[in-house]
Order: C-alpha cells, then structure tokens, then sequence
C-alpha cells in the first residue's frame, strides 16, 4: 500500500521516549490557522516555492519500504525508542497507518503516535499504539468548528472512549490566546479532562509560536494568525488552573 510522508527522521524529544524514527504524514482533515506544517494539510500535498524554485511536500512510498527502513534503523532506537507517526494528520492515511503499526508491533518495536483523534475509526489503533498522544484544541464544539473547520465531538468522544482502558495517555493542548487561553478557559478544560476518569492521563500545554510563519507563504496561503500570543503570567495561571483542579502536567 502507498502512503505519503511529508518529512522523516530521528529525533530525541516530544515525540515519544527515546530515540524515535519520526514519520510526519501527509494530509489533516483540520485547518488551525497556527499550523507550523502548512504543507501538510492538503491531502496529495502542496506544491511550495522555495528559492524560486517549486517542490512537492511529500514523497509517496509503499509501505513495505517504509517497513524495511524501520527495520533497519531498529538499532538506533535507543533509551526506550521506537517509531512515531504524526502529521499533518497520521489518521488521514488510516489503511496505511494501521499496516504499519501491526508490523511494528509483531516486530517488538515500540510505537507512538501524535493525533488530533477525530479519525472515525482512532480507536481501534489504541492496542497498537505503546505511546498515545493526542491534540484537545478546545473543550467548546462551536469554537473549535469557528477555528478550525471541524467540530470536536469526535475527538472528544475519542478520547473518552481510549482513556477508559489505557495506561498511559497525554493530552497536548495548544495554549493560543483569543482562542482557549483564558481562566474561564482553563477551569472548563480541567472539568473535562477529569471527566475522562483516568488518572494516568498527563496534559502538556504548548503555548502558541510563530514558527510555521513563513511555511505558509511558501505554500502560497495567507497567515491569518493575529493575536496568538500567550504571556508568561497566562501561561502559568492556566497551568496553575489545571493543577489544582487535580490535573497532571508535565514538560517533555
Ligand atoms: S491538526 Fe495539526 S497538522 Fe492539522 S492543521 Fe491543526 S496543527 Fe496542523
């Protein structure tokens, strides 16, 4: 089967433990006007102007291939490593995903993915997956479908249904002021994290950056990101919110 991979690569830090084979697929079924991929939302990729030269965000290889390199990089994943799958959107390619997550796992290999869970299907990934991370963009359906096109229902429904037999899950939430950075925010984010009643979940708030800025003049599309910026004194009361509303946070 073919799937599309917009970039690959090992990497040491927020994808998982250890040293991971990071595979960034191509395709999201979202629209976050923050995205710092661009390139990786239009499904058969996008054609971006670097240099003055055009190329194509993606390279579409067969599985088996993605496999046999998987394989023989085993020896680098070290300290706990593994492969992680993330995006764009890793569900987007959902056959593809699933293929290659059943062979790591046969092979002993230890698997993560990062998600923003809406796929139909997400939760028949979880026994394949050692290393579940998943993106709570906000906790208000109407909000989230006036920002990114899509409401969260599934999403939420998603994690509910995953955080009921997991062992380990985190939650990433992306901090974007106007957006869900506020008190009010936060104390409605706690109610529904605690709400999914496991107390292994971990939550990660990612404040809002500009670094994917560029990238979207590059694809041709208008930034239309205004006033995402979070202060260091909004970060820490809605970390502070969530913590004693009993929910775990941690820096990975
Ligand atoms: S879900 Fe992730 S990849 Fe998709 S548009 Fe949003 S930030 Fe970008």
């Amino acid at each position: 089967m073919k799937i599309r991979i917009l970039h690959k690569g090992f990497n040491f830090s927020q994808d998982g433990p250890g040293n991971r084979l990071v595979y960034h697929l191509q395709g999201c079924n979202f629209f976050c006007p923050w995205c710092s991929n661009p390139e990786s939302i239009a499904f058969d990729g996008t054609l971006m102007r670097i240099d003055g030269k055009e190329k194509l965000s993606c390279t579409e290889y067969d599985t088996d291939e993605v496999f046999d390199e998987i394989l023989s990089g085993k020896m680098m994943m070290f300290s706990g490593g593994g492969v992680t799958f993330t995006g764009g959107e890793p569900t987007v390619q959902f056959d593809a995903l699933k293929i290659l997550l059943e062979k790591c796992k046969n092979s002993g290999i230890n698997t993560a993915i990062e998600s923003n869970a809406s796929h139909i299907k997400f939760c028949e990934l979880s026994d394949l997956i050692d290393y579940m991370i998943v993106d709570l963009k906000h906790y208000d359906s109407e909000k989230h479908k006036d920002t990114i096109g899509s409401s969260n229902e599934r999403t939420i429904k998603n994690i509910r249904e995953v955080a009921k037999k997991r062992n380990q899950l985190l939650i990433h939430i992306p901090l974007i002021g106007n957006f869900n950075s506020s008190k009010e925010d936060a104390l409605k984010f706690a109610e529904l994290i605690k709400s999914f009643g496991n107390e292994k979940i971990d939550v990660e708030v990612l404040r809002y950056h500009e670094y994917g800025k560029d990238k979207w003049l590059q694809c041709n599309m208008e930034y239309k990101m205004e006033s995402g910026n979070v202060t260091d004194e909004e970060y820490k009361d809605f970390t502070d919110i969530l913590k004693k509303n009993g929910v775990s946070i941690i820096k990975t």
